[in-house]
């Protein structure tokens, strides 16, 4: 189904998408980067609105968030498409490619989250959220409006401009937030991103709703002290308290560097706790 998209203005026949920094100017027929976003008519239209292409009641320290409604279980959903191209991404199947879905209105999705026992919200992970923008707004200011007491997360890769995320905050009560590196090169190179803008978003939610951060460490990539040191002490430098999930690379998609050695892992754990006072090792 195609959806009226949001954040975008007409050039001619073109038009130009605001939601990500990447600002494609989409011609007609044409999609954007993020392989959802279509000019249809000298109009910006989403095709993933609703799509559902993955649904589980997770426990929250998977999303990871480890400080936030700790032991709860929250409903986590995922679409299709992303904004970022890592040669290293865990959800490829999804991520870049227009997997099987199912399509649930915003307040289907609502009634399933009130339904089941125990759940305390929604969490928009497994692709990047903010690439099915209009849906996960629509949904959380929803459940917020006629369920204040569930809660809203996202994981997400941060690359989203600053409006729509001004506009959606207020709805979202925690994000996992991924730093994948404090290299620009890295950023530019690996992701098809850029580091600032992930930082403009880290530094825009911290003190708007809780924030927990991972960075994949990945051998001879992203694993140096000194990136390591730059990244927790830009975090402390925020706020010491916000917890760094310092994640072991695994070969995945088009990645098949080995694993990240663990004894790095340890070190590098090591160094960011000089700066922040929770920091956690995980898939080691
Ligand atoms: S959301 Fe998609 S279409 Fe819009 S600027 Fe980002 S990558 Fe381009």
């Amino acid at each position: 189904m195609l959806y009226d998209a949001l954040f975008y203005e007409k050039l001619n026949k073109k038009v130009n998408c605001f939601l990500c920094p990447h600002h494609c100017l989409i011609s007609e027929g044409k999609f954007g980067l993020c392989s959802v976003r279509t000019n249809a008519g000298g109009t910006l239209k989403t095709i993933n609105y609703g799509e559902v292409t993955a649904i589980a009641l997770d426990p929250i320290e998977k999303k990871p968030l480890y400080h936030f409604e700790s032991g709860s279980k929250i409903l986590s959903v995922g679409s299709f498409g992303c904004n970022f191209s890592c040669g290293f991404c865990q959800n490829y199947s999804i991520a870049h490619h227009r997997a099987e879905s199912k399509y649930y209105a915003p307040h289907e999705l609502v009634d399933i989250i009130i339904s089941i026992k125990d759940n305390i919200g929604i969490a928009f992970t497994y692709n990047e959220p903010s690439i099915w923008y209009e849906y996960v707004y629509d949904t959380s200011k929803l459940l917020k409006e006629k369920h204040p007491e569930f809660k809203v997360i996202l994981v997400t890769n941060g690359y989203i401009e600053k409006e729509p995320l001004a506009r959606l905050l207020p709805y979202v009560d925690a994000m996992n937030i991924d730093l994948k590196s404090f290299s620009q090169n890295f950023y530019k190179k690996e992701c098809r991103g850029d580091l600032g803008s992930v930082k403009r978003t880290i530094e825009a939610a911290y003190d708007k709703c809780h924030v927990e951060i991972t960075t994949l460490l990945i051998g001879g990539l992203n694993d140096f002290m000194k990136e390591i040191e730059e990244i927790a002490a830009y975090l402390g430098s925020l706020d010491k308290n916000i917890p760094l999930h310092l994640s072991r690379y695994f070969p995945h998609y088009k990645m098949d560097r080995p694993p990240t050695d663990i004894s790095v892992m340890i070190k590098a754990r090591d160094i960011a706790k000089e700066y922040l006072d929770y920091v956690y090792l995980g898939n080691v």
